[in-house]
């Protein structure tokens, strides 16, 4: 049973305010807390949380928040020997301010050393021998590119943040993991509230292979050749949804790296996904196998969807 998780390490820097400045504006925070992010490591760090053999290939820069990154990874048992580091790069980084009160917030992002991660970085042993690859879109393309042609095993992609996707890499997608507004983006069609059975005629659209689109509190719709699911999640109190795609792709990919076919996946990855957002933060929440099983026989029967 493996995972190898190609893709960025962010450092977030979270900036409570008490209103989000306009453009030319400027408001003064109180404090700022760091945490360790990025979708990539954040999807390695859901995936180690739930089981063994989980690596992660990515760049940090030669600083201290390359450092804090490395440390955050290798304490949620992730493998960080395939995690370089880049010379006189600065480990990329996600400035948050969050206004309290409403949670909204805005995120500039540095990609940093993630933007160096080369397709030769990602032709190693750890992706050519992994049960399952798991990709984003938060470093290089053609790194991405190479990393799905060099697996062997299942190829999962979340298509996140969402650009156009080369017909060779959608090809060697076994499993394309968009949430809603992704799947929208990519299928180029208009923003606006959609039916299950919508959705399903936009990823079928999109590609042949196999689609998990997640849907926030109304979980996920699995779509495969001949048939489509949506599989609610089970009832959790919501205190914090960031974060909670990652842990749904990371709890995804252990289960089909432990044998599960796709609907058993998901239902899984519901299940853990629900339970993340029960605490602060993208990897506060974080659930065991064991809190995954105690709950998943209160997650409810998948449900077909019809054209
Ligand atoms: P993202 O975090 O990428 O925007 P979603 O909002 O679709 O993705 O959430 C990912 C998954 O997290 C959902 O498919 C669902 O399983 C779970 N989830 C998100 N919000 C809730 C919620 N309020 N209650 C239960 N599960 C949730």
């Amino acid at each position: 049973m493996s995972v190898t998780v190609v893709g960025s390490l962010n450092e977030d820097v979270l900036i409570p305010v008490s209103r989000l400045p306009g453009r030319g504006e400027t408001v003064v925070a109180a404090g700022f807390a760091l945490a360790p992010g990025g979708k990539g490591a954040n999807q390695a760090a859901a995936a180690a949380r739930l089981g063994p053999g989980v690596h992660m290939v990515g760049r940090v820069g030669d600083d201290a928040a390359g450092d804090r990154q490395l440390a955050a990874l290798a304490e949620a048992r992730v493998n960080v020997s395939r995690v370089l580091r880049t010379r006189g790069v600065a480990t990329g980084s996600a400035t948050i301010p969050v206004e309290e009160g409403s949670g909204e917030n805005l995120i500039v992002v540095l990609p940093g050393a993630n933007a160096r991660l080369t397709p030769e970085d990602a032709d190693v042993d750890p992706v050519r021998r992994a049960d399952v690859v798991l990709l984003q879109l938060e470093v290089p393309l053609e790194t991405v590119v190479a990393a799905a042609a060099a697996a062997s095993g299942t190829v999962v992609l979340t298509p996140a943040p969402p650009r156009p996707l080369p017909a060779d890499l959608l090809a060697r997608v076994d499993v394309l993991v968009p949430n809603e507004p992704e799947l929208v983006a990519l299928a180029r069609a208009r923003r606006g509230a959609r039916e299950p059975a919508e959705l399903v005629a936009l990823a079928r659209r999109l590609t042949a292979r196999p689609v998990v689109v997640t849907l926030g509190a109304r979980g996920a719709l699995v779509v495969e050749e001949g048939a489509a699911l949506l599989q609610a999640p089970p009832r959790v109190r919501p205190v914090d949804t960031t974060g909670a795609g990652d842990c749904f792709s990371g709890a995804l990919a252990q289960a089909l790296a432990g044998g599960a076919g796709l609907a058993a996946a998901a239902r899984y990855a519901v299940t853990a996904a629900a339970l993340s957002t029960t605490g602060r933060g993208a990897r506060g929440a974080l659930p065991d196998d064991d809190a995954v099983g105690t709950l998943l026989p209160r997650t409810p029967a998948a449900v077909p969807v019809r054209p």
